[in-house]
């Protein structure tokens, strides 16, 4: 393909996304296909001549939209949302296009001063600590993570070498094996602490934890993958109190601020306790500029080397939407959240199980596990909308996420009369079996 088929091509591509997205809605949220649906569809091995494009493209809605579960879809209602918008989407293009793999200021200066400061911009949006900042002259800093796991192994290790070295530094005789062996890792069963859980959106008593982490010198690192989003609301910043305490701090613009997947925005108060445990220098990369201290190698804040251009998403987003804009996608979600809450309240059939704060309904019919599962099992398999599950405490619990960019009150009101219907249902012949009994 050249530049002029490219042109071409892609404004094709470009029109196809945009029908798929907007006509979404008349897709069935999750695919009829069984494991290992793939493989007969295409050969066995790569072509040994090139192929053309027009072939490529039509084996899009053949073989691959057919297993497409639909994340974008107003029916769909599981895990968490995963972020998307027309900005972003075109940000991720001109990303490909650079296509710099920005490990060091010198691969590309721009890809590393451009995430600097639109970490910044986010830490403001969210009235971050000043210390989280990198200013012009900081000790603290933001970077982009592929994800919250990643910005929860990066602290770890980030806390195990400082740790490490305030040991040695004590105690020179000990060796870092022995140190290592003695370190210990405070969790919950959610694991760090954390701002909104992937179960049931639940807050930890950051103003409680805190202190005691400080006074123990303890690393305290926040999890708010999915909360933190909301913190640019005034009315949900109170949630973040306590982020004061935090050695780093986490959450996922790709989940609920409108910036496509993978985008993950990490904070650390002492850039220097993340660049002390990743420091990797060998003659390659190093560069003239290193001497002046003025410089950042986002390498040294993160596990791989490569990295790609990923602030461009967070900049064109930002910019187009403004946050006020962010503000009324969020307010819109946590509104539709409560009106499903509303509609569940007023069906004495149902309980709500945990507190709804954010864009997170946890719900069941009031009965056993097994009543639950098998509603949510005729959920899924009708398909008209998708759903998953969580355990909180021993209950088998729905889990109904406001999702979609484009959801509206009327997707919600529809998704509440199916599964009261198929409650509805599920209860007549559920009641005939357990008399039979
Ligand atoms: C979604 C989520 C994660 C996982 O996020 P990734 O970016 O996919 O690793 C971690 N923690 C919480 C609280 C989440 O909600």
């Amino acid at each position: 393909m050249d530049a002029a088929e490219f042109r071409k091509r892609g404004k094709e591509m470009v029109d196809y996304i945009a029908d798929y997205l907007e006509k979404i809605d008349r897709r069935q949220v999750f695919p009829d296909v069984e494991p290992g649906y793939l493989r007969p569809l295409i050969p066995d091995c790569a072509p040994q001549d090139p192929e053309n494009f027009e072939d490529v493209f039509k084996d899009i809605e053949k073989i691959i939209m057919p297993g497409v579960t639909h994340w974008h879809s107003p029916y769909f209602f599981a895990y968490f949302p995963s972020a998307s918008s027309f900005p972003a989407l075109l940000a991720d293009m001109l990303c490909g296009g650079i296509g710099c793999v920005g490990f060091s200021w010198a691969a590309s200066p721009a890809c590393t001063e451009l995430e600097t400061v639109m970490l910044d911009w986010l830490g403001k949006m969210i009235n971050l600590p000043e210390e989280f900042l990198a200013g012009k002259d900081g000790q603290g800093g933001g970077v982009i993570q592929g994800s919250a796991s990643e910005a929860t192994l990066v602290s770890l290790l980030a806390a195990r070498t400082k740790t490490i070295r305030q040991v040695q530094s004590e105690k020179p005789d000990l060796t870092e094996a022995d140190i290592m062996g003695r370190l210990v890792a405070y969790a919950s069963d959610q694991f760090c602490a954390t701002l909104g859980t992937t179960p049931c959106c639940s807050f930890d008593k950051l103003l409680e934890l805190g202190p005691i982490c400080n006074k123990e010198n303890i690393w305290m690192h926040i999890d708010a993958a999915y909360a933190g989003s909301a913190f640019i609301c005034p009315e949900f910043r109170h949630l973040l109190n306590g982020v004061e305490f935090a050695d780093s701090f986490n959450f996922n613009p790709h989940k609920w601020l409108l910036v496509n997947f993978d985008c993950s925005a990490m904070w650390v108060k002492k850039r220097s306790d993340l660049t002390s445990a990743f420091k990797l220098e060998p003659l390659y990369l190093q560069h003239h500029h290193q001497e002046s201290g003025l410089v950042t190698d986002y390498r040294h804040w993160q596990i791989p080397l490569g990295r790609r251009f990923r602030s461009l998403k967070l900049w064109f987003v930002l910019r187009m939407y403004g946050v006020t804009g962010l503000q009324e996608h969020i307010r819109k979600h946590v509104r539709l959240s409560h009106q499903f809450e509303h509609l569940v309240l007023q069906d004495e059939r149902f309980e709500i199980c945990a507190e709804v704060v954010l864009g997170l309904v946890c719900f069941r019919v009031k009965g056993s596990n097994e009543l639950n599962k098998a509603l949510l099992k005729s959920i899924n398999e009708a398909k008209k909308i998708h759903l998953v599950p969580c355990h909180l405490r021993e209950k088998f619990v729905l889990r109904f996420a406001i999702c979609s960019r484009t959801v509206e009150s009327t997707h919600v009101t529809f998704a509440w009369q199916h599964i009261s219907q198929l409650a509805t249902d599920l209860l007549k012949t559920w009641e005939q079996n357990h008399h039979q009994q």
